[in-house]
């Protein structure tokens, strides 16, 4: 179920929401449903592409953790070389 975030336009309240598909929520402030749907949140999309985005984002930490390592190792046989 995805959660999309509300702006009121009856009295400017933000918020998020769980909604069903095809259900709109009311103010949990004032009670109306005259509301914006902002697309500010990125969980605002479908379960798949949240999936394609974690997964994404998992490769490009593992780029860097890779190329930590990879600069550590470069750096330890540097001191090494230079302090024998
Ligand atoms: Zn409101």
């Amino acid at each position: 179920m995805p959660i999309y975030e509300y702006k009121c336009r009856g009295c400017s309240n933000e918020f998020e929401e769980l909604v069903k598909i095809g259900e709109t929520p009311d103010c949990p402030s004032c009670g109306g449903s005259d509301l914006e749907k902002l697309v500010s949140l990125p969980a605002i999309s479908t379960e798949g592409s949240r999936a394609r985005t974690s997964s994404i984002a998992r490769k490009a930490t593992d780029k860097v953790r890779r190329e930590q390592q990879h600069a550590q190792a470069e750096y330890e046989r540097n001191y090494i070389r230079d302090h024998s």
